[in-house]
Parts: C-alpha cells; sequence; structure tokens
C-alpha cells in the first residue's frame, strides 16, 4: 500500500468522494479530509447517526448516487482514509517535496493535526451569500441552505411558518424540504424575472434533466399549496425578541421596489440566500489563480500550481452532478500524473460531456437568478452589514462617501467590517456592494483563525494525522 503515491483530497462531498474513489481505483493511496462529522458534502449532508433516521432517503435526490458512493468507499478502504473533523487551515509546500496540511481537530478547532501527500485536490465546495436587509439579524432569519443543513442533518425546522426569499435554485429544495416537513410555507420569494428564463430557453432546455427537476418542483410546490411571487423580494423583517412577519415588495424592470406594493406577510422563519460563492480560501493560499471568484483549472481540474488539482463548487457554482463530473476528471488526471504518466482524456470522456453540458445550462441560469439591481438601497443606515463586529451600513457609507474609500479593504481598514470571526465571508458581498466595488478574493494567510499556540508549534510535529 505505501508505494503508492499519496493524493490528500479536502472535501468529502460529491466532488471530494468522486476524486477519491477515481483515484483509489487507478492506484493511488488517498486521505480524504473533511471539516464534517460525516461524507456527503452539502449535497449528500447524513442525518447525525444518533438520531436513528429510518428514511434518510426521503431528504435527499438521486439517493441512488449516494449509495454508489458510499459503497465504492467500502471497496476501496484499504487505500483511501477518511479523516472526519479534520478543519484544513493551511496547505503549503512539504520542505522537500509534497505537501502539507495543517488542520484543527473537532469541533473545539484547538488540537492541531498535520498530513503529508504528494499531491493535493481541493474540492471545498461553496458558501451562500447573504445580502444584509432591515430585520436580517432577527432570531428566525436564517440562510436558506441553513435550513436545509437543519433538515437534513438534524431532521429539525426552526419553526411552524417560514417564508423562504431571494434568488437562486436552491429555494426550489428548501421550500419544497420545509412544506414536505410540515412547515407551512407563507411564500417562496424570489427576485428573478420569469422572462430571464424565456430569453435563455434555447441554453436551458438543452439540459431535459435539468427541466424535468424544475417541473417536479413546480409541482411539489403546487401540492404543498406554496404561494409563489416572482419578480419580489423582501424588504424587512420584523419582531421585537424574535421574527414575528417580513414585508416583501414587487420589484419593477429596473430592479427597484414598487412603490405602494408592499404586504407584510407573518412568519416565525424566513429563510433566505442570494446564490451561492465557491471557497477559494485554500487555493488562495496555495497561491493559485482565480477566473473571478473561482480557481481557475484547465480540461484535467489542475490549477496553475503544479500538484493541485480542482474540483466541483470550489471551481464555480453548478450544482452536485457537475461536481461529480469534475471530481472524477480530477481523480483520473491525479492518478495518471501520480504515476508518471500522461493521462488519455478518452478515458474520461462522458465526464467531460457533463461538464460541458452543465457549465453552459450553469451560465445561462446565472443570467437569470440574480438579487434585485438596486438591492443596496434596501440597506439604512442602522441595518448591521457586519454582523460580527457589529458596523452598519451607514458606518460603510461614512467611509465610501465621505473617506474616500474605494474598495472593501479600505473599508475594513476604517470600520472594522470584515475583520471578525467569519473574516468577511459574509458582509464581503455587502460591503463590495456598498464601495461600489467588485467582490475581489481577500488573499487571507489562513483559510480559518487559528489559535496562537497551535501556529507557534506549526512544523514542530512530523507524524501524519
Ligand atoms: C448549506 C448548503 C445547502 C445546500 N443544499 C442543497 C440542496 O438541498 N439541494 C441541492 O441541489 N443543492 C444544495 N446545495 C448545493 C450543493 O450542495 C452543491 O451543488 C454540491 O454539494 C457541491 O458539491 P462539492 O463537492 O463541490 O461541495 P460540497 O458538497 O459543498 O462539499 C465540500 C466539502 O468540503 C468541506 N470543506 C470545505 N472547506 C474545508 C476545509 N478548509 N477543511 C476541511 N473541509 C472543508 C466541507 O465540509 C464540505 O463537506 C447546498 C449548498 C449549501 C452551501
Amino acid at each position: 500500500m505505501t508505494d503508492r503515491p499519496h493524493l490528500a483530497v479536502i472535501g468529502a462531498g460529491p466532488a471530494g468522494l468522486a476524486a477519491t474513489l477515481a483515484a483509489a481505483a487507478h492506484g493511488v493511496r488517498v486521505t480524504l479530509i473533511d471539516a464534517a462529522p460525516e461524507a456527503g458534502g452539502q449535497f449528500y449532508r447524513q442525518p447525525a447517526s444518533d438520531l436513528g433516521a429510518r428514511r434518510p432517503e426521503a431528504l435527499h435526490h438521486q439517493w441512488r448516487t449516494w449509495e454508489r458512493l458510499r459503497d465504492g468507499m467500502r471497496k476501496h478502504a484499504d487505500f483511501v482514509r477518511h479523516l472526519t473533523d479534520h478543519h484544513v487551515w493551511l496547505v503549503e509546500r512539504g520542505p522537500r517535496a509534497g505537501f502539507t496540511l495543517r488542520a484543527l481537530l473537532g469541533p473545539e478547532q484547538t488540537d492541531p493535526a498535520e498530513v503529508h501527500a504528494d499531491a493535493v485536490l481541493l474540492a471545498t465546495g461553496g458558501y451562500e451569500k447573504v445580502l444584509p436587509f432591515p430585520g436580517w439579524t432577527l432570531p428566525g432569519v436564517l440562510t436558506a441552505g441553513g435550513a436545509q443543513a437543519m433538515l437534513k442533518g438534524s431532521l429539525a425546522v426552526s419553526g411552524r411558518t417560514a417564508v423562504v426569499a431571494g434568488t437562486g435554485p436552491l429555494l426550489l429544495p428548501v421550500a419544497t424540504g420545509l412544506a414536505a416537513a410540515g412547515v407551512e410555507v407563507a411564500a417562496l420569494v424570489e427576485s428573478a424575472d420569469p422572462l430571464g428564463f424565456v430569453r435563455r430557453s434555447r441554453a436551458l432546455l438543452a439540459e431535459p434533466a435539468k427541466v424535468v427537476e424544475g417541473a417536479g418542483y413546480a409541482a411539489r410546490l403546487l401540492r404543498h399549496r406554496v404561494p409563489t411571487l416572482a419578480r419580489h423580494t423582501v424588504v424587512e423583517a420584523h419582531g421585537t425578541e424574535r421574527l414575528e412577519a417580513v414585508t416583501v415588495a414587487a420589484l419593477d424592470r429596473a430592479g427597484r421596489t414598487r412603490p405602494g406594493t408592499g404586504r407584510r406577510i407573518p412568519c416565525d422563519t424566513l429563510a433566505v440566500g442570494h446564490g451561492m460563492l465557491p471557497h477559494t480560501d485554500l487555493a488562495e493560499t496555495l497561491g493559485c489563480r482565480l477566473d473571478g471568484v473561482a480557481v481557475h483549472v484547465d480540461a484535467e481540474q489542475r490549477t496553475d500550481v503544479p500538484g493541485v488539482w480542482a474540483a466541483g463548487e470550489t471551481t464555480g457554482i453548478g450544482g452536485a452532478v457537475l461536481s461529480l463530473a469534475e471530481g472524477h476528471i480530477a481523480g483520473r488526471s491525479a492518478a495518471a500524473r501520480l504515476h508518471g504518466t500522461e493521462p488519455d482524456p478518452r478515458a474520461w470522456a462522458a465526464a467531460a460531456r457533463t461538464r460541458t453540458r452543465l457549465r453552459a445550462f450553469f451560465a445561462a441560469l446565472d443570467g437569470v437568478y440574480a438579487p434585485p439591481a438596486h438591492w443596496t438601497s434596501l440597506i439604512t443606515d442602522d441595518t448591521v452589514v457586519c454582523r460580527c463586529e457589529e458596523v452598519t451600513g451607514g458606518a460603510v457609507r461614512e467611509a465610501v462617501e465621505e473617506l474616500g474609500a474605494g474598495d472593501a479593504r479600505t473599508v475594513k481598514l476604517l470600520t472594522r467590517a470584515g475583520m471578525g470571526w467569519c473574516q468577511g465571508r459574509v458582509c464581503g458581498p455587502a460591503v463590495a456592494g456598498l464601495a461600489g466595488c467588485a467582490l475581489t478574493p481577500s488573499r487571507r494567510p489562513f483559510a480559518r483563525p487559528v489559535p496562537l499556540g497551535v501556529l507557534a508549534r506549526a512544523g514542530e510535529a512530523d507524524g501524519d494525522a
């Protein structure tokens, strides 16, 4: 076993699992590392084992694919080591060759662990974008993906009456999932213009499986009598101790709220999301080139840093099936190159075709789903924008309009927005929007906060986790 080359895969979602199986099947020893306690990532998030879920498949699509991945992991168990609860904060080139991965262990994230490998495959997925509006910090307001994660991971819902709002395809499984779990979904509020689907119908219809999936969600929304408000947005969440209602308003063609259209919807849960962004922190620490906000890869899913591959939503948002295809290609390519051979792309031709089709589909979808063009006008001066450091919209505007800040970094230095625990992951898009600049990578030295004691001892241990 030890004479096999060693690949470290970070992220046990669809991309990381597909990559692990492809590499292990082609003579590579794999260490699969993930911060979560179970494999599956966001899409195949599993209920905590002590909950004793009898039918976890009821909360999932494509359960057969998950079973195939899970069985594949068992089959290749001799060559795959799965490290759960490992939060990787840094990947660096080893002193001689290969790479050293530095992680923090368990929920406390205070004890360190190290993994050494010949090559690295980044499959760290994406995270949700949430744009602020008055009342968004009230208890009862959570991200759409957060509501979905609670449902899948804890079999729990956060209230009895929910509004699901924002923009993007993720709102559909969230609304139907909550409704199926017995929550009254008072409205699905989507800011996208349905005409956008008509304008891009050619590109969208080229992927019939996705059209069928969309129709399935529409049927479920009808069955659960979920009212859908297209070209609408939440303008305010109301409540004193916790969420009691939201006000939604219609949007005009320019993306401004139409005066006089506001209506109040009582609810105790607001699940809100405005799309997804790729996780690029580890790629940034390695110095990988980014295309906009995603990791740049070539046809083999290689980054521009030798020995580093990337697959799945870290390279661009496109759903679980695209992540599986990219992971498979990356795993095959890494296996061939680690054995010192030139990979033959014919070996992954089917996955490459899926990748091409789904990238085109999601590019078209990206042009349809969008937050309201004038979403920053909803942020009042006393709306908290940076939750960690409690920086308001007024403070950010003052930094921009009176102190001359023209980018998120200068706003951060003047207001502390983005200096807190989340390191600007949540407030970054809002600060960039208020500053009128593009969202740019932050180039943090580490992917997550690290205790000083761990930093001081980094490099002392030479054993593997
Ligand atoms: C909260 C949330 C809920 C979602 N729910 C749905 C849904 O219901 N239906 C749907 O169609 N799509 C959903 N999506 C989108 C879907 O999950 C993705 O399309 C798909 O999972 C992408 O696969 P991936 O392998 O690229 O990444 P992911 O599945 O996101 O897996 C990435 C993995 O990397 C791990 N990771 C990241 N950084 C580190 C690190 N530094 N150290 C260690 N581990 C790390 C994470 O723990 C995660 O397990 C959701 C996305 C999110 C964020």
